[in-house]
């Protein structure tokens, strides 16, 4: 691993201010700008319209901080695409491709690991590793346009980690990839989700992308989510909910909430009246998610009668709600487990994992 700085991760403005600092002319930071989120190439050698002099001068201070593919599932179902990607310093996160009517579109992870603690989620079990670069977030998204040869058109940052808790390189990202001269990914096909990092959803606001929030509900009332996710305890879903309104009148963006059904814990007649009472006071949707059960955990998935009865009762009382449609069933490992079993297989020496 080297101390280079990451290339990818910075704006089209931060290169033509590199291309000064280093005695360059401006049109050198089109031509690295287009190679790199034009072309996508992931090596400095293949920008062939740039002398060998150039290229050594650019790789004495960067490097293109990779997102190698080492291993793909594919579903034979929906063409659903699960990948491991490795990064440069050896670390390994998971990207997944959804092919929708609408297009295709991306799941990227936004830190290597999570510190969140959210008890029925994968991807926290060993904690926070590192952040993510902005260019190690669109290089995921690059990385599978290059695998399928197709255009992506929609991005979800919904992978392992909390954007919000990566603050600053999740908003380099969104604007890296919406960049006219670059991916040009609109703001409006890009959703954000975040477990509720209240001070970071105002700052998010007040950007004022046109990007939709997600926020992961999960819970209708403190207590309860405080029982499935510690960051309950810093942050009460009154101020997770003024959030939410404030982000809305911002941006004019409905809020989608977020709620994975665990069978006995939060799928009661109650949690239905919760669920009523918070989706009716903010401009907001709801997508209910059976939980994905995990190993580590006993979690169990409301079944789909059960699912469905709860949609129902929501939809009568005005509710916008749809069950999300479940993807790639039989590569089912996601939420961080994919990434999970592949580091537990390499260690035991499985090099095929
Ligand atoms: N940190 C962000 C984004 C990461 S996860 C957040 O908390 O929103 C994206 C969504 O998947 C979140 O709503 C998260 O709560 C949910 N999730 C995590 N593990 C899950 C599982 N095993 N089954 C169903 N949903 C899960």
């Amino acid at each position: 691993m080297s101390d280079k700085r990451d290339i990818r991760s910075l704006s089209y403005e931060q290169m033509r201010r590199e291309m000064e600092i280093i005695g360059e002319k401006p049109f050198r930071a089109d031509q690295l700008f287009d190679w790199l989120h034009n072309k996508k190439v992931t090596d400095f050698s293949l920008m062939t319209n740039l002398s060998g002099k150039f290229r050594d001068k650019i790789s004495e201070k960067f490097e293109i901080y990779c997102t190698k593919p080492v291993k793909v599932l594919v579903s034979g179902l929906d063409g659903t695409r699960k990948y491991i990607h490795r990064l440069h310093d050896g670390n390994v996160i998971e990207t997944v491709l959804l092919k929708y009517d609408y297009g295709n579109t991306v799941c990227i992870s936004s830190q290597v690991g999570c510190r969140m603690g959210c008890r029925f989620c994968a991807s926290t079990i060993d904690g926070l590793a590192r952040n993510l670069t902005a260019g190690e977030m669109a290089g995921q998204v690059y990385s599978v346009e290059n695998d399928i040869g197709e255009r992506v058109s929609h991005i979800v940052v919904m992978g392992s980690g909390e954007p919000l808790d990566n603050y600053e390189n999740f908003t380099d990202f969104i604007e890296l990839v919406n960049e006219k001269k670059g991916a040009n990914i609109s703001c409006r096909n890009i959703t954000a989700s975040t477990c509720g990092i209240v001070p970071k959803m105002y700052e998010l606001a007040d950007r004022k992308y046109a990007i939709t929030l997600a926020l992961s509900l999960h819970a209708t009332t403190d207590e309860k989510r405080r029982q499935i996710m510690p960051v309950a305890n810093k942050y009460s879903l009154e101020e997770i909910l003024d959030a939410c309104r404030y982000y809305f009148d911002r941006t004019g963006r409905r809020i989608t909430f977020e709620y994975s059904l665990i069978e006995g814990v939060n799928d009661t007649d109650e949690d239905a009246q919760g669920l009523i009472r918070i989706a009716g006071s903010v401009n907001s949707h709801i997508n209910l998610i059976p939980v994905n059960p995990i190993a580590e955990r006993s979690y169990r998935a409301t079944g789909p009668k059960a699912a469905l009865a709860l949609k129902n009762k929501l939809e009568k009382n005005h509710i916008n709600v749809t069950i999300r449609r479940e993807m790639g069933r039989d590569i089912s490992a996601s939420c961080g487990q994919l990434r999970r079993s592949f580091i537990n297989d390499t260690d035991t020496g499985d090099q095929n994992a």
